[in-house]
Formats: C-alpha cells, sequence, structure tokens
C-alpha cells in the first residue's frame, strides 16, 4: 500500500515549522526522520493533508552545553549522538543508547524528537530520558514550555503535545563522574524493538538511584524501592524475586514469564551498572 496523497512542505526553521502547523491546523503533521511516520503513511494508519518536513530546520539540529544541561535540538539523528558528531555528547551516555537503536539506516534518518513524538513505549529514547529525569522543551507561536518525560508521555502513542506544539528540544541533567550507568533490552533480534528493557543510574554526588523499566503497555515504569536498596546496600541486597514481585506494580497485566523476562533486564542492567559484569 502507498500513502494516501498530500501536500508536502519543507521548513527551515522551527518558527517555519510552527507557522505552518497553525496555518493548516489539526490537519498537518510533522516529519522528521520519517523512520516512523513513513510506515504510518504507507499503512495509512496516518492520513495527513499536509506534511511538514522538519528534519533540515538549522535551529533543530544544535547541541549545546548550557549551565547545568545538554541541550539536545529534537532533529539531531541518533547516528549523530552515537558518532560524537557534538563536542558535549562525546563519552556521554547517550551515545551508547543511541548506537542500540534499531541499525544503521534507522539512525541516519530518524532523531531524538520524532522518537519521543511518536511515543513507543518500547523505544530507546523514551526509557533514556526518563531515567535520565530528561526534559523536553515543547514551543508554540505564544509559550515555550518544559515538561520533565515522566510528564510528557502519557500513554502509549500519546503524549502532552497539543496539535500547534512542536519538541525544540531535550535537556539532559549533567551527571558526574562518579555515575553509573546500566542499560539492557531484550530483543529477539538486533535492529527490533525491545521486548523488555531497563536503565539504572546512579549519582553518588546528586544523591539519585533510578532503575526504570520500559517496553511495558505505556510510559516506563519506576522501581523505587529496588533502586534505594541497590544504591544503599549493593547488588546482593535485591534477589531475583525481590525484582519480580516489585514489577507486579508497574506491570499488572503481565504474566510470570514475562515478568521473569522484565525481571532478567533489571539484573542485567544492575550488573551492569554496579560494575558486576563489563558487557553482557
Ligand atoms: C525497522 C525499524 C526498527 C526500529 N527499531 C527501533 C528501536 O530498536 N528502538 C527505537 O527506539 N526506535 C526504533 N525505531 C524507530 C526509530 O527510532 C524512529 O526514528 C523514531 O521512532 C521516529 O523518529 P523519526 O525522526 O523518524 O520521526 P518521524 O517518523 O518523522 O515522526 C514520528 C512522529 O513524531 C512526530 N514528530 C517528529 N518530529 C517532531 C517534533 N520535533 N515535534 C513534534 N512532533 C514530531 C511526527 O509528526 C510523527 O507523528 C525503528 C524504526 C524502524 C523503521
Amino acid at each position: 500500500m502507498k500513502a494516501a496523497a498530500f501536500d508536502y512542505c519543507r521548513a527551515d526553521h522551527a518558527q517555519d515549522a510552527l507557522r505552518l502547523l497553525t496555518e493548516h491546523g489539526g490537519a498537518a503533521k510533522l516529519m522528521a526522520g520519517s523512520q516512523s511516520l513513513g510506515p504510518m503513511l504507507n499503512l495509512r494508519l496516518a492520513r495527513p493533508a499536509h506534511i511538514i518536513d522538519v528534519s533540515n530546520c538549522a535551529d533543530l539540529r544544535q547541541v549545546a552545553l548550557l549551565d547545568h544541561v545538554i541541550r539536545v535540538g529534537a532533529c539531531v539523528t541518533h547516528a549523530e549522538i552515537e558518532d560524537g558528531v557534538f563536542e558535549p555528547l562525546r563519552g556521554h551516555l547517550l551515545q551508547q543508547v543511541a548506537a542500540r537503536i534499531a541499525y544503521r539506516a534507522v539512525r541516519n534518518r530518524g532523531t531524538i524528537g520524532g522518537s519521543l513524538a511518536h511515543a513507543d513505549p518500547a523505544a530507546d529514547w523514551v526509557l533514556a530520558c526518563m531515567a535520565m529525569n530528561a526534559n523536553i522543551e515543547i514551543t508554540s507561536t505564544k509559550i515555550v514550555r518544559k515538561l520533565p518525560m515522566r510528564e510528557f508521555m502519557l500513554a502509549a502513542y500519546t503524549t502532552a503535545l497539543a496539535d500547534d506544539e512542536i519538541i525544540t528540544a531535550i535537556e539532559f541533567p549533567l551527571i558526574s563522574e562518579q555515575t553509573r550507568w546500566g542499560y539492557y533490552k531484550f530483543c529477539r533480534k538486533t535492529g527490533e524493538f525491545a521486548e523488555a528493557s531497563c536503565a539504572v543510574l546512579i549519582d553518588p554526588v546528586a544523591r539519585v538511584s533510578r532503575v526504570v523499566v520500559g517496553a511495558l503497555d505505556g510510559p516506563p515504569g519506576d522501581l523505587p524501592v529496588i533502586a534505594h536498596n541497590i544504591a544503599r546496600n549493593g547488588l546482593a541486597s535485591v534477589s531475583f524475586e525481590d525484582i519480580v514481585d516489585a514489577l507486579s506494580t508497574i506491570a499488572p497485566n503481565k504474566d510470570l514469564i514475562d515478568r521473569k523476562l522484565y525481571a532478567n533486564a533489571v539484573r542485567r542492567s544492575l550488573a551492569l551498572a554496579l560494575g558486576a559484569v563489563e558487557s553482557i
């Protein structure tokens, strides 16, 4: 099947895109890397009358180190992050996350902003942004607002974005050099979305510990008790059964086999974060 007919226009700046969005009301859709929108158009799950291509908006393709955050433009691609094209991201944890998304052809075009706007529960950026406590910068012709990731994604494929708003950037708080990070995703073969995933961040300087599980039915879910115990008492203080039990609060509809899959993702991320293994 091919996409239904639509008008195509290309924006050069975020303000162009916002003007066109306002002009066309709900009949327009933004296109960034088209890695999720393209299939949806071809399957006719989306039939917008107008497509506004934002992939060449120069102001959405920048990365800057600010006072307390790294600001990543919404149209920066997964591959640019993976390759460390932007100085503030060289050596950053985000490089590791980007490198595991799909395969290179998808990463060459797919963008961080597009991924968050699409809000697939199994998406890597959705999970990583939650674990890193990122803020999503959202812009309309009237205001710029910032939402924490945990308030941005409301449900599967549903976000807090209004029709006249676009994601302009994602702000990642700076982390200390002592930060420990573990990220693990189960997928049947390389290049596929996760069936179960987990990100662990322990920053002793900021006194923060998070264990966040992805690829659930909706937004990622926190395991605060596990995070607290691990940060205070180490890996041995939490058993596999403790993790399976804790998962019942964020994955109540999953059967025991699924919960064991998530629990393994948690256990492997914890082991990676705490240096019990270098890679799994
Ligand atoms: C074969 C394949 C495998 C994949 N595997 C993975 C995987 O393992 N992990 C993973 O995380 N992802 C995976 N993806 C998805 C990929 O990461 C996409 O790049 C991403 O989901 C969408 O980004 P995009 O830039 O292509 O957005 P698009 O497809 O262009 O847009 C997606 C949605 O976001 C909206 N949008 C885009 N930019 C903005 C913006 N700035 N502001 C507001 N709304 C916007 C669009 O209107 C559309 O609704 C895979 C995709 C494919 C095709």
